[in-house]
């Protein structure tokens, strides 16, 4: 039978609850349970596709398609059980399906209320997510709720698991609630009144906290710890301190030396063998002793946020942990660069532009991608990124002076990036787009596999096939492929049946390292393996750096 773990939040969001309910998934699975994680956001979006990198963060993309919250990315990178649609789920999906409902007279002509109609159904996702009553059923699910408490929006989800928890029964859920405790500089003390009142909050709701993760800038002395627990009505060793780290892979490990996982367990009456944390100490160790370093250029929109590129960032540093190096990501925006990019861009190893949407520093993308490619710097575009790079090249290679994306230019005279508005998928539908498409209907979206050209060097990165996931709208327009290709640009994997471009790059005699993908192969990067389009990519920035390390002069 299906157990939960209820992760709530208050005080202030951005306090890391994604994270530490990762972490606690993983050192349960290290304990030999099956164990999922699912996200309830509530807002109102449908889901986050349609939202702003700045308000949001990175979206990121399941194999079956769905967009999620960014924290579904840490649970696929702390756990080995993978998300799907499920596992996020939003108020604006409960309220939709409620709605449908209503129309369809599920309701027998009751008035539809919050309590208990809106409140059901996010038990029904909740269940669904956890795969109650299907083989797939979990042996614990880590239901994350979004927000902080006292929220209005959050209210009905608060409800829904506090009912969910009544149900079940006292052994078959526990709350974890995550909390702030700040340092006030001017006294020289950690406060513990708003953690007092965020756990009281929860209680006038009817949720007694069995455990509280503290986060602060430093480990919670004792006697903070247990005027807290006094307070709170939380055992003392259910009163956790979680302080700042430079990494988060050391986070598991921390919850278990307090006994996290150890009271959880025996709350929900869970007989395990005990944790075994050694590949993420091993981890946290290899971080530290990097044995080199090498500098990307990641030439991008969105650069102040960094949530904005959070797989992108950890893909990168894991497969520099898979090539003994640390990874410098420098943010470049791109709207600041021009013809003259050499000077901004010379000292680094490798340049990335990753994926981006909107015509906005378009032309200081490309002016990157030129830079690259002329210098022989290694470059890696993602999906935007490998679009900028076809209009680079079709401009200053093919010789087609007009090429751009009908995304910048719907009217361009040459578009080598367009919108495909019809093709057939894998499961022989029809699928079609249109620019006046509802903006959340119109994507490419997820899992995809295509074969790869022998002989290439996407060949070598991956083997005879690639699987990859997607999220755009925009294609590589097939009538362009024949020129850019005579010109010499190497299409190495195309989808069979609709003959859409996945991967292209340019010869050895040309250039050492430069490749673009129409997917966004960080998503599917762990830190145990990397991920081998990134591995090869710092192997080419620390190959790139050797060949231009000054030749010692002899003395
Ligand atoms: N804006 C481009 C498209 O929709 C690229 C999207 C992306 O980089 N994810 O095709």
């Amino acid at each position: 039978m299906t157990k939960f773990v209820f992760v709530t939040g208050g005080v202030v969001s951005s306090l890391g609850k994604g994270v530490a309910a990762a972490s606690l998934a993983a050192i349960l699975e290290s304990r030999g349970l099956q164990v999922t994680l699912i996200k309830l956001d509530p807002y109102l979006n449908v889901d986050p596709g349609t939202m702003s990198p700045f308000q949001h963060g990175e979206v990121f993309v399941t194999d079956d398609g769905a967009e999620t919250d960014l924290d579904l990315g840490h649970y696929e990178r702390f756990i080995e059980t993978r998300m799907n649609k499920a596992n996020n789920f939003t108020a604006g999906q409960v309220y939709t399906s409620v709605l449908e409902k209503e129309r369809r007279g599920d309701y027998l002509g009751k008035t539809v209320q919050v309590i208990p109609h809106v409140t059901n159904e996010i038990q029904l996702f909740i269940q669904r997510g956890a795969g109650v009553g299907t083989p797939k059923a979990v042996d614990v699910a880590i239901v994350e709720v979004g927000g902080t408490v006292g929220d209005i929006e959050s209210l009905p989800f608060l409800e829904a698991v506090r009912q969910l928890s009544l149900q079940a029964g006292r052994n078959d859920t526990v709350f974890v609630h995550l909390s702030y405790v700040p340092w006030i500089a001017a006294a020289g003390e950690l406060k513990t009144k708003p953690t007092q009142h965020t756990a009281r909050q929860l209680r006038e709701i009817g949720i007694q906290a069995d455990a509280l993760l503290c986060r602060a800038d430093r480990p919670i002395p004792q006697e903070e710890r247990e005027k807290i627990s006094l307070f709170s009505n939380v055992p003392v060793w259910g009163v956790i301190s979680v302080w700042d780290v430079d990494t988060i892979y050391k986070i598991p490990r921390m919850l278990h030396e307090q006994g996290l996982d150890g009271l959880i367990c025996d709350k929900l009456r869970l007989n395990t063998p005990p944790a075994n944390l050694r590949r993420w100490d091993d981890l946290v160790r290899d971080i530290a002793n990097p044995q080199g370093e090498v500098h990307v250029a990641m030439v991008g929109k969105y650069v102040e946020l960094g949530d904005s590129y959070k797989s992108l960032n950890e893909a990168l540093r894991h497969a520099g942990l898979k090539n003994h190096v640390r990874v410098n990501i420098h943010y470049i925006d791109a709207e600041s660069l021009n013809n003259d990019t050499w000077a901004t861009l010379e000292r680094f190893d490798a340049i990335l532009v990753p994926g981006g949407f909107g015509v906005r520093g378009v032309e200081g993308k490309i002016c990157a991608v030129r830079c690259a490619r002329e210098h022989r710097i290694p470059f890696l575009g993602i999906c935007l990124g490998m679009q900028v790079a076809t209009i680079e090249f079709a401009r200053n290679v093919a010789g087609l002076a007009d090429a751009n994306s009908t995304e910048f230019d719907p009217a361009c005279p040459c578009p080598v990036i367009a919108l495909i508005t019809e093709w057939q998928d894998e499961a022989g539908q029809i699928q079609t787009r249109s620019p006046d498409s509802d903006l959340g209907g119109t994507m490419r979206l997820g899992a995809q596999t295509s074969d790869v050209v022998p002989g290439t060097l996407a060949h070598r990165i991956y083997g005879n096939v690639v699987t990859e996931r997607h999220r755009h709208r925009f294609e590589a327009n097939t009538r362009y492929l024949d020129v850019l290709q005579r010109a010499g640009l190497v299409v190495s994997a195309m989808t069979q049946r609709e003959k859409l471009t996945e991967i292209i790059e340019l010869p050895p005699a040309i250039h050492p390292w430069f490749i673009g993908v129409q997917f966004h192969p960080e998503f599917k990067s762990t830190p145990w393996n990397g991920h081998p389009l990134f591995n090869a990519f710092i192997q080419a920035a620390i190959k790139h750096q050797q060949s231009r390390a000054p030749t010692p002069t002899g003395s």
